[in-house]
Parts: C-alpha cells; structure tokens; sequence
C-alpha cells in the first residue's frame, strides 16, 4: 500500500466514529472511496460525508462492505419493486468490482427520488449503489457501445484507476519551479490542437487533434517530444471536434496507459466522430491512423468530469472544466499548477454569445497568469449579423421555395449545428402551426440523440423540455431517413433535408444535391464555415460568379458528368459555433482576474496575429502568437 493511502486511512479513522465500520480505503484516480460494514449510518448522515471531503479536499464516494450485497438475481427483484413503473427502466445491470448496480432509465428523476429517498432505500436493502444512467430517447449505437464496453471491462478499469492514484499520488514530488508550454499543432492553423504542458515534475497533453482536411500536415508534431509515452502523466480533450480529439487514440495504440480526461457527453460524441473518420477514410481508400479497437482503449481509460468538479490530475496540477458554450460538451480548461505557483486558462473553442442550445461561456475565475485563447474569427472583419437576423432569413428562404413548389437542402455538421438549426425551426413550427417536414438523415440522427442523454449539458429552455418528454428534438416535423429513401423523398416538392457532411465533402448531403441540383426551385443553404478546396465552395462561388456557366463536374455511377446547377444558392451567417471578432474582445473584457499573458492560437496566421495586437493594443496585455513548437516559459 501506498504511503498516501495509508495516511488517507489515518486521517478518515480520525473522522468518523468507530460504529462507522470502515472496512477498506481505496483511491480510484484522485477520487477516495470507502467501504463500510455500516452504510445506513453514512446514509443518514450526509453531513459526514461532507466533513470528510472538505477535510481531505476529494471526493469521497461511500460504498457497502462486499458483505452486506445481496446476490444480484436477488437484489434485481427487490429494485424493480422499489422503483416506480414509470421511471421506464431500461435495464439493470450489477458491476461486482466498484459494488454499484447500474440502472438506465428514461426517467432518472425518478429513479432517484425525492430528496434521493429512492435510492438511499435502493442501498439500504440491497447494499448496491445504484448509478443512474439516462437512456436517450432514440437509440445510439455508439452510447450503448461505451456502456457495455466499461461494465464488461470493469476489472481493468479498476485496475486503471488504482495505477492512476498511484501516479497522481507519487512520493517526494519536485517542485514546480518552472512551467513551459509547447504548442504541437494548433498554432497559426486551425487543425491538430495540441499543447504539452510541462514542469519539473509532470508532463501533460491538453487536447490531441487532427487536421482532416490536410493530408501532409494532418498530425501533430508528437515525434519532437522527448520522453516516451508512458511518462506522460495525462491527456486532457476540451472537445469532441476531431481537430481537438482525432489523434487521441494514437497514443493508446502507441503504448499510452494514462487518464483521458473530458466531460462525459465529449467522450460519447468523440467515438461517434472517430468512427466516423476511420470510415471515411477507408472508404476512400486510404490507412487510418488506428482502428476500432484502440477507440476501445482510449474509452476505457477516459475519466469524466463534470463542469466544476476540482481534480488532481499530477502531483502538482489540478483541472477544472468550465462550460465553453462551443458544441455538447465542450470545455475550457483551467489549471491550478504548483500549489498556485500558475495558473493557466485554454478557452479551447468557444462561444460568447447566444445560441439555443448552450449557455455562453463559463468567465470568472478564482485566478488566471496564462490565457490561451483561441482566434478562428480574430481577423478585424470576421463579424458575424445577430442571430435573430440569421433565423428570420432561415425561416423566410425556407418558407418562398417551399411555396413556390421547391425545397430545401441545409447541409451541416452533425454535432451543434445541425442541433441548432434544428431547434430554429422546431421553434418556428411549434409558434406559427407550420407543418413542412423536415427530413434527418445520417449522422444527425445519432448526434441529437446524444444530446437528450445530457439535458443537463445544455441551455435551460431546452434541457426542461427533454426532462418533461417534450424534447424538440423528438417534434412530430422531423422524419429521419436512412439511405434506402433518400432517393424517393429528394423528388418530394415543399420538404426541408438536413443532413451532413457540412462541407459536401461526402455524406448524404451531395446526393441530395446531385437529386436536387438542376431544379430552379429548389434552395440550397450555406449555414456553416466553406473550407478552401471543397465542394461546399465551390458551389458557393458559382453563386458569385457573374457568368451564366453554372457547371460542376460530379461523379456519379463512377463517371464524372457536368452538372448544370439551376437551384439558388444562399449563405446565413451567425450559426457559428466560435465567437467572432466582437465576441472574441468582449469575452476577455468580461473575464476575471485578467491574465498577465495571452496566448492566441486555433486561426489562420493573420487572425491569430492580428488578434494579437488588438488585445495587446486595446486590453495592454502581453500577447503572442506562437507558431508550432515554440515553447514558451509561462513561469
Ligand atoms: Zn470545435
Ligand atoms: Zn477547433
């Protein structure tokens, strides 16, 4: 054992009263967990447990002795009894290693009870802790994956966590004297984020991406770093956006065994994309840089965290998640280093603004020395029309072709934008009794999915109407497809299709398009970012060409034909899920404490230099803007 855990046990026997019968202390990562011959006591008295994590500064999780659980079939029949009908359980399963009994349930709420009554009785008479888990309410695939997979591994992840708290918990720490920064992609690109942090002790990976749309530029710059991969203490994914979190399971094919840490739905919604990204490219013929399998690894050995919670990740460095307000899930970073000797705030991607579906970023903070900032919309006209301006031109260009006899194609991106668009219209067609349908196909579905499994992610108005099984997301105007029907429904006249890839670099959106293309009365919408080279582009400069020639080459049936693009085409600006220039500025005027430096990265060269000297200018603050392996001493 440890001498941190012995000490640990020390310090609780000096805490709680002998009746408590503690039976065993366990570290699991940073979190302490003790087992109890008496577990009606602590359930009494949560003062207790209180006392206990404000003493030790962890969480502490309480958990019956292996003594008092009743044999699973057993203790089933007694849940089943104790939990309402229509909390809608979906399933009950018993993992032995952590002595928790796992229950998926439409309605957690429920589940918990009044006050937790319910699952207090649950313990009470079974022993098992109940987690609650909510079912989404249309089926994923890749969440009942994840689900699975981490009961079935659950010993390893046992064993993961105990090496993790050995790690996190090491003896005779240096001290943090120095800390240094060294962008290995990310910096004057957007594309493969990726920074180690480092100090004399600790060696950390703030998010691992890649950069899809680049073939010899794609990966960040791992191989420049100098020490192998088992030395590095943990990885940290302030997003599921593969240029955030693409690269991640690399390392564990490459002989990583540390922590992933993220929140919750980042990890669910960046196996969705991986899965995804692997595909693709096999389908185009191309090796992808890890398999299925190594997604399997990286799941297993992921951490979540909620917006908040206070984690020791390294002997001298503590992580704490903020909302970031970007897509579900996504985060800031802030780490507190070296007992207060630093401390360093990465924005990551993020949105100070309004949308739908998330509240604006998370801005006051008990300190910040370092910001990390990122500038995608830096550059002095990177402005964007208020969203209420963008909405009435969504809805109004839906509505002239659908009564004109046309319809509609909104090509998006699966995760966030789709979502929002989704819910302007839902809006619109619940206040004004419209019913035009709208057509979800491809990933989109799964991503909305996902979303009502994590109400509590998302901005209020939206997570009561999941929680009173009124979700948007389940409206009566949305009809998903799948791909044996898009052929039939691209023919039908006043229908809205929603579906990805937001570039047309793929996916279903380029079938309808192909279907939809040569009908003057039909629309296709611009709602996201064009990237330089693809075929949304493209599309969006024939529009601004003056000549009559609207022809694009497409392959179809294996050959490539001229198609004659008759459909309008328009752009709507404001759905980004970044900040733009304005929103850039008036984030940091918001933030407090004001840091003594910032960093700008995640732009092209001249957004983030640009970015530079405006808040240097404006705020008087040092700025830089780092390119790829400049390493910076922060302290
Ligand atoms: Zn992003
Ligand atoms: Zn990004």
């Amino acid at each position: 054992m440890s001498e941190f855990l012995k000490e640990l046990e020390k310090k609780i026997s000096e805490i709680v009263p002998p009746e408590a019968l503690v039976s065993k202390v366990s570290l699991h990562a940073s979190e302490v967990v003790l087992y109890t011959k008496n577990i009606g006591l602590f359930l009494e008295s949560e003062a207790l447990v209180k006392t206990l994590a404000t003493k030790l500064k962890k969480r502490v999780h309480v958990r019956s002795d292996a003594s008092l659980l009743k044999p699973p079939e057993e203790a089933k029949e007694v849940i089943k009894k104790i939990i309402p009908e229509d909390a809608g359980v979906e399933a009950i399963n018993f993992d032995p290693e952590f002595h928790e009994v796992i229950i998926e349930a439409k309605k957690p709420g429920l589940v918990i009870g009044k006050g937790g009554t319910t699952l207090k009785a649950i313990t009470l008479e079974t022993g098992w802790y109940p987690r609650i888990l909510r079912v989404p309410t249309a089926p994923s695939p890749v969440m009942s994956g994840i689900r699975y997979n981490l009961l079935k591994n659950s010993k390893e992840r046992l064993k993961f966590l105990k090496k993790t708290s050995e790690r996190i918990y090491r003896q005779n720490p240096k001290k943090a004297e120095w800390v240094r920064l060294t962008p290995l992609g990310g910096a004057r690109e957007v594309g493969r984020s990726c920074f180690l942090l480092e100090t004399p002790e600790s060696k950390i990976l703030i998010d691992c991406g890649v950069n899809v749309a680049s073939r010899d530029n794609a990966y960040p710059f791992l191989d420049s770093i100098n020490f192998s991969l088992d030395q590095l203490d943990a990885v940290i994914i302030s997003h599921a956006h593969l240029d955030h979190s693409g690269f991640l399971p690399y390392l564990y094919k490459y002989g990583y065994t540390g922590p992933t840490y993220c929140t919750e739905p980042t990890r669910d919604v960046m196996v969705l994309l991986m899965l995804d990204y692997i595909d693709v490219l096999m389908k185009e013929g191309r090796d992808p840089p890890y398999g299925q399998k190594d997604i399997k690894k990286m799941v297993l050995h992921t951490i979540t965290k909620d917006y908040g919670e206070v984690t020791d990740i390294t002997p001298d460095m503590r992580l704490t998640l903020h909302n970031a307000g970007h897509i579900l899930g996504s985060a800031s970073v802030h780490l507190h280093i070296g007992q207060g000797v630093h401390n360093l705030l990465y924005t990551a991607d993020f949105k100070f603004g309004y949308t739908k579906l998330f509240d604006t970023i998370y801005t006051k903070y008990p300190r910040i020395e370092t910001l990390i900032m990122e500038s995608t919309y830096g550059g002095a006209k990177d402005i964007q029309p208020p969203r209420y301006i963008s909405d009435k031109k969504l809805i109004q260009t839906i509505h002239e072709t659908c009564s004109n006899g046309g319809s509609v194609l909104i090509p998006v991106f699966a995760i966030g934008r789709a979502q929002e668009i989704m819910l302007v219209i839902e809006e619109y067609a619940r206040r004004s009794g419209w019913d035009i349908p709208v057509y979800i196909d491809g990933m989109t579905k799964e991503a909305s999915a996902i979303h009502t499994a994590y109400p509590e992610f998302l901005r209020r108005n939206v997570r009561k109407r999941i929680l009173h099984n009124n979700s948007p997301f389940e409206s009566d105007i949305f009809i998903e497809v799948d791909k044996t029907q898009r052929e039939e429904i691209s023919e039908e006249k006043g229908s809205v299709f929603l579906s990805p890839s937001g570039m047309m670099s793929g996916g279903p959106s380029v079938e309808y398009f192909k279907a939809m293309c040569e009908n003057p009365k039909n629309t296709l919408i611009f709602v996201g970012y064009q990237g330089e080279g693809s075929l949304g582009r493209r599309i969006q400069n024939l529009a601004n060409r003056n000549s009559n020639d609207r022809t694009i080459p497409m392959v179809i049936d294996g050959k490539t034909v001229g198609m004659n693009v008759k459909m309008r085409i328009e752009t709507i600006e404001g759905y980004s899920g970044h900040s733009d220039r304005k929103q850039l500025l008036e984030f940091y005027r918001r933030l407090t404490p004001k840091p003594e430096r910032v960093i700008l990265v995640h732009g092209e060269e001249k957004k983030c230099t640009d970015l530079a000297r405006t808040l240097a200018y404006s705020q008087r603050v040092e700025t830089t803007a780092p390119r790829n392996l400049d390493s910076l001493r922060l302290k």
